[in-house]
């Protein structure tokens, strides 16, 4: 699902995509200058190899998400901190903003559950 990002309005553009097991759910606002607020909910499940014992297992995931998207270079003129991702086409591509947040939650550590319970246990 693409977005073209100019016509993106201050009435919230809902979306829905899935990848696997995971919906990426919520909606896309205009805020301000170049700036398209993009809020939603990430839910489902990500397989991934275990970084303890590297066996694939299912994560659940349940996360609010919430940053901007530039519609061209984003220049800090406010010198407020925003977590901004910036798009050189004009276009908001949801299935691959999605792919990025899966991989960033891949790229974090995480233990399958097996290896949580005997961690504790020692
Ligand atoms: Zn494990």
């Amino acid at each position: 699902m693409k977005v073209i990002l100019r016509r993106v309005t201050k009435t919230p553009l809902d979306f829905e995509v899935k990848s696997d097991e995971i919906t990426f759910k919520g909606y896309l606002e205009y805020h301000k200058g170049k700036l398209i607020l993009l809020k939603a909910n990430l839910q489902g499940f990500i397989i991934k190899p275990c970084d303890s014992c590297a066996e694939e297992f299912k994560l659940p995931v349940d996360e609010e998400i919430e940053f901007f998207i530039s519609d061209g270079i984003y220049e800090d003129e406010e010198s407020i901190e925003l977590d901004v991702v910036e798009s050189f086409d004009g276009n908001a591509d949801i299935e691959e903003l999605l792919h990025s947040e899966i991989e960033l939650i891949k790229s974090d550590y995480h233990s399958c559950e097996r290896c949580q319970s005997s961690y504790t246990e020692h």
